[in-house]
């Protein structure tokens, strides 16, 4: 875990996707892959959304671009400057998306505060799986 040191955060914390598991046994099986702790992908659209959206509260940039599309990644993604705290995820539905699908689609609420403000974001977001790993391709805003 060389994200969010500042609170103790570990393996047996709540995930913050609220998925109601632990982190360890959640997302974290996919945000630490690159510490080579982890040996699992996503098999789900779902999933690989849930992962993203602990990626954006762990600030975790790295993750966010190795599961984007190379055809819509950014170049960078600066999370250190982000004044946006996420407080919860909420998803709406899904479609497609599992394990035997290439395609698939995730509704989802996302919120934040920004400034103590509380705000939310509602997106439909497209995933596509290339040589067995989804990925994330683009969002319509709701
Ligand atoms: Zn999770």
């Amino acid at each position: 875990m060389a994200k969010k040191s500042a609170q103790a955060f570990t393996d047996q914390s709540d995930c913050p996707c609220q998925s109601g598991l632990s982190y360890g046994q959640c997302c974290g099986r996919f945000l630490e892959a690159a510490d080579n702790k982890a040996t699992s992908v996503p098999q789900t659209a779902e999933q690989l959304m849930r992962s993203r959206y602990t990626a954006y509260v762990l600030g975790d940039s790295q993750y966010l671009l190795n599961t984007w599309h190379p055809q819509y990644r950014p170049q960078k993604i600066d999370l250190a400057d982000s004044t946006q705290q996420w407080i919860g995820l909420k998803i709406k539905d899904t479609h497609k998306g599992l394990a035997q699908d290439d395609s698939g689609e995730v509704h989802f609420i996302a919120r934040y505060k920004v400034n103590g403000k509380a705000s939310r974001l509602e997106e439909r977001s497209q995933f596509v799986k290339m040589a067995g790993q989804w990925f994330y391709t683009t969002g319509q805003i709701l």
